[in-house]
């Protein structure tokens, strides 16, 4: 359908929302490779990859994702390469290009954006930090995914009232 071939999960609810579709009746499975979130969790120690989060029940992690660099829809690989281990809040601000990740690992968040409450100690307190390095090399996300979030999500420019 038309949402999985053009956006990425975390614009499905919304976009539905807006135009008064109910979410579920919607959904159906894509061709993913089962293994992405394993194989990206585990490079990053189960952790976000930007502020360092994880949450078990038993053994099971919650609240930490695997992120796509280049969307899925844009024909973005189910590899370690082109992953980011992230919570559930950063994954989202990464798909909606609230910030970027650079192709030297550093965060840079969009001037465009803006927020309240905790925003400042979960978003703009990351400008210019380094995400967390993977366990091994191999799994450093690969320049031109990270270049491909920056032409095509991120668009903005650097906030600088840091
Ligand atoms: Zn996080």
């Amino acid at each position: 359908m038309v949402l999985d071939n053009h956006f990425p999960d975390t614009y499905h609810s919304e976009l539905l929302q807006a135009v008064g579709l109910n979410v579920y009746a919607f959904r159906r499975y894509k061709k993913r490779d089962p293994e992405f979130r394993k194989k990206v969790l585990s490079a990053y120690n189960e952790r976000c990859a930007v502020c360092g989060f994880q949450a078990k029940i038993n053994d099971a992690i919650v609240g930490v994702e695997a992120a796509h660099i280049k969307w899925h829809q844009a024909s973005g690989p189910d590899t370690e390469e082109n992953g980011l281990a992230l919570c559930s809040l950063h994954h989202k601000l990464f798909d909606k290009g609230i910030f970027t990740v650079k192709a030297d690992r550093m965060i840079e968040v969009s001037g465009l954006a803006s927020g309240m409450g905790p925003y400042k100690e979960l978003v703009t307190d990351y400008h210019q930090k380094f995400v967390r390095k993977p366990s091994s090399l191999i799994y450093l996300p690969d320049e031109k995914f990270m270049n491909w979030h920056v032409r095509e999500v991120y668009k903005g420019v650097a906030c600088s009232q840091f």
